[in-house]
């Protein structure tokens, strides 16, 4: 079983594919897949979840048979959805999981893109889960059990200091000269989502305002810990209308 995250065109009408299986990240060609006619045509399509039956010529992965089994045929029709599925591709791309995590990162991107494409939940909500669950799975986890400074724990707004990936509440961070940009239900929202059971995940709520916190704080977050630029997330927030924040730090300016 195999997501496609990636379809190439390549020569006539081949696909080159990244799929993320249950154990980890697969390269392969699908001759002829651009074809109309080709049985390969509709089950490598982008975000397919199909069954792949590929042997090995010369190195590479061959695709000789692929049955679909999920489509999200709503991403297909949204242009917002789209580009946020396109994002989460890149970055399940970028974290390359392999082991137990692979089948974790799979699941988790399933859901969100089951989720997406029939606009269950809301894109920035969808956003700031699958970028702080798959970072956390790929070992990026924010320590966010209590206040770095005093072990308090709860009880108004709090700061993550990102570059470090610790918490402060409001009186240490101020004398640590740093901002709060978290508020009590933000900071809540982001423990659950790093610390629930998967069957859990998406079910908590969160009003516009502190979603939106989070959803700040989780990108910021993604961007450091991935380090580089990430051109989907160009693309999304010139779909989205949102500027780039620019927060990627360079490696010698990284504390
Ligand atoms: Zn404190």
């Amino acid at each position: 079983m195999g997501l496609v995250l990636r379809a190439t065109k390549t020569g006539e009408a081949d696909r080159v594919l990244l799929l993320l299986t249950p154990t980890g990240l697969v390269s392969a060609i699908a001759k002829g897949a651009l074809r109309l006619r080709s049985k390969l045509f509709s089950g490598t399509a982008l975000f397919c979840y199909s069954e792949f039956t590929l042997f090995e010529r010369k190195n590479l992965q061959v695709v000789d048979e692929v049955t679909e089994q999920e489509v999200f045929w709503g991403l297909r029709e949204d242009v917002d959805a789209m580009a946020l599925a396109m994002y989460f591709a890149e970055l399940a791309a970028l974290l390359s999981p392999a082991g137990t995590e692979a089948d974790a990162q799979l699941r988790l991107l399933l859901n969100c893109l089951y989720f997406l494409s029939t606009h269950k939940q809301p894109p920035r909500r969808l956003k700031a889960i699958y970028e702080l669950r798959a970072l956390s799975l790929a070992g990026f986890m924010p320590d966010l059990v209590a206040c770095a400074d005093c072990v308090r724990y709860e009880g108004g707004d709090f700061c993550l200091d990102v570059p470090h990936g610790r918490l402060y509440c409001a009186a240490c961070a101020q004398k640590r000269g740093l901002d709060c940009n978290l508020d009590a239900s933000a900071l809540a929202a982001m423990r659950y989502i790093v610390f629930s059971e998967d069957a859990k995940l998406f079910s908590f709520s969160l009003s516009e305002g502190s979603t939106e916190r989070l959803g700040a704080l989780a990108e910021q977050w993604t961007l450091y810990s991935i380090n580089r630029p990430l051109r989907s997330l160009d693309f999304l927030h010139s779909v989205w209308g949102i500027e780039n924040t620019g927060t990627v730090l360079l490696p010698e300016e990284r504390p």
